[in-house]
């Protein structure tokens, strides 16, 4: 007998593992079609049986007794992946001893993540066979992007010694730019950021004031919410500028790393920047402009990070991230400095509330690993590359072209580019993978490592304040 529509809804939906990782992915898979052409499989539950593995079922728990949704099947589908595809690097970096059962559980992971790498477009393709109109599911499936990074320049009148750009005579043109903003526009999302990014951003300062008239431009048709961001080192900022920048709400990440600013950031010529940058830094905090300071830490430097942090605080900068430096290796000691550093740093912000300290890191809006974040990336020329935090061209040259998206000229819409965690840490995986690269294979686990370490203790931290917020009511 036909079930009725009423007898389909209020259904749970049941996955049994019984150990077999492929037919669990299928499973899983089938659902997230149904999921997204079934309107009313909202009032659908899964529940998850069997499973083995600690780390997937820790992540399945997550949608256990919540109604289906697509953001948290896509979630959970990207994020079990994941978790597949670290355990599959763990096991090429720590086994030794290279026998029948280390093949036998390679071949198991490979099969899944390679069968499943490209979840999305796989998704895609079966129910545009049902002649189902995209328009009805592709947001949803895709989701679009928020932020685009364009790299106006690949000059800089700095060399810091951990910077992953490469110098040369690179420069956006307008054509390029204004295609990379027209295909911003092309995004689901409502809100949107505009990254200028280099080299030195500033140095292309007229043609940052002619991309924006752009941008308002299109805007007006397209009514989103857009806001500006421009990364700078602060050496060509200016009063003037500044108020433009502030005119335009920009966010401003002005990156300067005091105390071993010089040490680990000399200028190209020799030249003495530093006063240039006080001078902008202390016109930043006076104009009340939406900013953030940057400081890099490296391993070298690791030790001075709670005292460079005071440092700023004691210049009147009032938000303050703190980024490690990615693609180099961390060993356990320069670890255990990092996370003393950021512990006394924490107690400080804590103990000195008044003083209004926002320290990105702390209030969760730095996603850890950032090894694993990924945004889209137009290149000077015009070429849209995989923004990883580990997109290490200057050390490893061949390590762009593996992170090539598509040419801007040949792309009409944005959307099914848009990057998951999975995509950028399946990305890294097959460069040292196929380099057999595993110096970077260490330093890439290394850092992402660090990320997860960084992560809990963050996570811990804002648990123990949510803690002692309640208990003092
Ligand atoms: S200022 Fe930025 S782009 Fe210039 S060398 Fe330093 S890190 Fe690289």
């Amino acid at each position: 007998m036909q079930q009725t529509l009423s007898e389909e809804l209020d259904k749970t939906l049941i996955i049994d593992y019984t150990d077999n990782l492929d037919t669990f992915f299928q499973k899983l898979f089938d659902i997230g079609i149904k999921i997204l052409t079934d309107r009313y499989l909202k009032n659908y539950k899964i529940e998850f049986q069997n499973i083995q593995d600690l780390d997937l079922l820790i992540l399945c728990n997550y949608i256990k007794n919540t109604y289906l949704n697509t953001n948290s099947f896509l979630n959970l589908f990207d994020n079990l992946l994941l978790v597949l595809l670290y355990q599959k690097e763990v096991l090429l970096l720590n086994t030794k001893n290279k026998n029948e059962s280390f093949y036998s559980e390679l071949n198991r992971l490979n099969f899944v993540l390679d069968k499943y790498s490209n979840y999305r477009g796989l998704i895609k393709n079966k129910i545009l066979k049902h002649n189902i109109s995209p328009n009805s599911f592709m947001p949803k499936l895709y989701g679009g992007i928020n932020r685009l990074v364009v790299s106006l320049t690949h000059s800089c009148q700095l060399r810091c010694r951990y910077c992953r750009v490469r110098k040369f005579k690179g420069e956006m043109t307008e054509n390029v730019l204004f295609k990379a903003i027209d295909l911003l526009f092309t995004s689901f999302k409502k809100d949107l950021q505009l990254q200028f990014f280099g080299g030195e951003p500033l140095l292309k300062y007229n043609l940052i004031k002619r991309g924006i008239k752009y941008a308002n431009v299109l805007n007006k048709k397209y009514k989103k919410n857009l806001t500006y961001i421009l990364t700078t080192n602060g050496i060509a900022l200016s009063k003037e500028k500044l108020s433009y920048f502030k005119k335009l709400y920009f966010l401003l990440e002005f990156s300067f790393d005091c105390k071993t600013q010089l040490k680990n950031r000399p200028s190209k010529d020799g030249t003495d920047y530093y006063p240039l940058i006080f001078k902008n830094l202390k016109w930043m905090t006076k104009l009340n402009i939406h900013y953030c300071v940057i400081s890099v830490v490296t391993p070298d430097t690791v030790s001075s990070t709670f005292s460079n942090f005071k440092y700023l605080i004691n210049l009147g900068i009032r938000k303050i991230q703190i980024n490690y430096s990615l693609g180099v290796f961390w060993n356990k000691s320069k670890i255990k400095c990092l996370i003393s550093e950021i512990d006394r740093i924490v107690k400080f912000i804590e103990k000195n509330k008044f003083l209004g300290i926002e320290f990105i890191n702390y209030n969760g809006n730095r996603r850890e690993p950032v090894a694993l974040n990924a945004e889209l990336s137009v290149d000077y020329d015009g070429i849209i590359y995989l923004e990883a935090g580990l997109s290490l061209e200057q050390n490893f040259l061949k390590m762009k072209n593996d992170f090539f998206i598509a040419d801007s000229k040949k792309v009409t819409d944005i959307n099914t580019y848009s990057p998951t965690r999975f995509n950028t840490f399946y990305s890294l995986s097959k460069i040292y993978g196929s380099s057999k690269n595993e110096k970077l294979r260490r330093i890439i686990m290394n850092n992402i490592n660090l990320g997860i370490i960084l992560n809990r203790y963050f996570l811990k931290k804002r648990l123990m304040h949510c803690e002692n917020n309640r208990t003092a009511f």
